[in-house]
């Protein structure tokens, strides 16, 4: 089963854990707030195997839990 997320971005303080952890998958826009980039953080597209340790270990280091993560698309 695939793993999508997102970052919900009213959350995010903009700490840049998620970028430094898995800059594969998070980002930080101009100002300064996180977004996934697979999907622009719609949160449709699966996150690639290879990505997964990294999406937790993201996960884990956010300060404010604004990394979601479903088993289902975040946009259905
Ligand atoms: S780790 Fe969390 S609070 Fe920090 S930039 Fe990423 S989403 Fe935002």
């Amino acid at each position: 089963m695939g793993k999508y997320a997102i970052i919900h971005r009213e959350s995010c303080i903009g700490c840049g854990n998620c970028e430094v952890v898995a800059p594969e998958l998070f980002e930080l826009d101009e100002e300064m707030i996180a977004f996934m980039k697979l999907d622009h953080n719609q949160g449709s597209i699966p996150i690639p195997k290879g990505n997964i340790d990294f999406l937790e270990e993201a996960v884990e280091e956010c300060p404010t839990e604004s990394i979601k993560v479903s088993d289902q698309p975040f946009n259905k």
